[in-house]
């Protein structure tokens, strides 16, 4: 954990399994405690970066609950993507978030005592924070990508010229979508710095957990629409495979379905901030 929290390893993170999906209540991968190791037993779904990783945090319920009425117990450990009882099958992917994406396999794989991340049997109590962390991340690239986004539009817009001596640019077509973004890039970047500042200052978990979560909303919404933009600005030039431009748009897309989708941090955001009931 050391090496990983000052840089100096990576690590991946296998929450999602293929039957769950975003309800991670049911995940289905055991992490048993057995004398002086963990045992660890499941299939995890589109788990990034396992082939730079150091270490891999997985998320697994406490075998055996005896009493159906308790609460379900989950742990977190680390384990090493080397281990015995491991494997690794790479998923077809698109995109180019700069890793590649794998499904694992996990049979009795043994995790030494220290390799608890946490407390046993409180591992969502360890996600958690972790997610927030995940979602302000993702914000902050989502941002530095709508920037992006926008600069490619506005250098085409300055000097595309093809009716008149005036560059599309000067076109309130081609403008207001592009001053629209200026002003929400501006206003989600603030958000997003904000809410990170809070949470490094210790605030309130569930106001952290609340910002976060909008911080995610609104910047993956601005990266789609900035991506779009750009291409739409481009015209066919965006879809010259030189200019690099519709990779961005294809990851632009995926902010919106992960690390969590738009439609979870809403109920998120519903129940949790606006104190609304749960359809469940
Ligand atoms: C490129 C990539 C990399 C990833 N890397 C990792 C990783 O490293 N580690 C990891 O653990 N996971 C990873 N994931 C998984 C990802 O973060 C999501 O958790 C996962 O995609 C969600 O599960 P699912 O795809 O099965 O969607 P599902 O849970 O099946 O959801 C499908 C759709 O239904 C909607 N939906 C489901 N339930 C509700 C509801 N109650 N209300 C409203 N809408 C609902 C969802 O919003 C979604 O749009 C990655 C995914 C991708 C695409």
């Amino acid at each position: 954990l050391e090496r990983v929290a000052s840089g100096h390893a990576h690590l991946a993170t296998a929450i999602t399994e293929p039957k769950v999906g975003h309800n991670v209540f049911r995940s289905e991968t055991t992490v048993r405690r057995d004398r002086e190791r963990f045992i660890v037993n499941g299939l995890k779904g589109v788990t990034s970066g396992i082939e730079i990783a150091e270490r891999i945090l997985v998320l697994g319920r406490v075998p055996g609950d005896r009493d159906p009425g308790a609460p379900q117990q989950f742990t977190t450990v680390l384990i090493d993507p080397r281990a015995p009882g491991m494997t690794r099958e790479e998923l077809p992917m698109r995109g180019r978030e700069g890793v590649r994406q794998w499904q694992i396999q996990l049979d009795d794989v043994e995790a030494p005592l220290d390799a608890l991340v946490g407390v046993e049997g409180q591992g969502l109590l360890t996600l958690w924070p972790f997610t927030h962390v995940e979602r302000l991340l993702s914000a902050a690239l989502c941002v530095g990508s709508a920037r992006y986004c926008l600069s490619r539009a506005l250098s085409r817009a300055s000097e595309r010229t093809i009716f008149g001596q005036r560059p599309i640019g000067a076109e309130q077509a081609i403008q207001h979508p592009l001053a629209w973004l200026h002003a929400r890039t501006e206003a989600t970047e603030l958000f997003t710095y904000r809410a990170a500042a809070r949470f490094d200052a210790g605030a309130d978990r569930l106001a952290v957990a609340g910002e976060a979560n909008i911080a995610k909303l609104l910047s993956a919404d601005l990266l789609f629409d900035a991506a779009d933009h750009a291409v739409q600005t481009l015209g066919a030039l965006a879809w010259d495979e030189r200019e690099a431009l519709l990779d961005v748009f294809l990851d632009a897309r995926l902010a919106r379905s992960g690390p969590v989708s738009q439609e979870l941090v809403l109920n998120f955001i519903a129940q949790h901030v606006l104190g609304l009931p749960s359809h469940r």
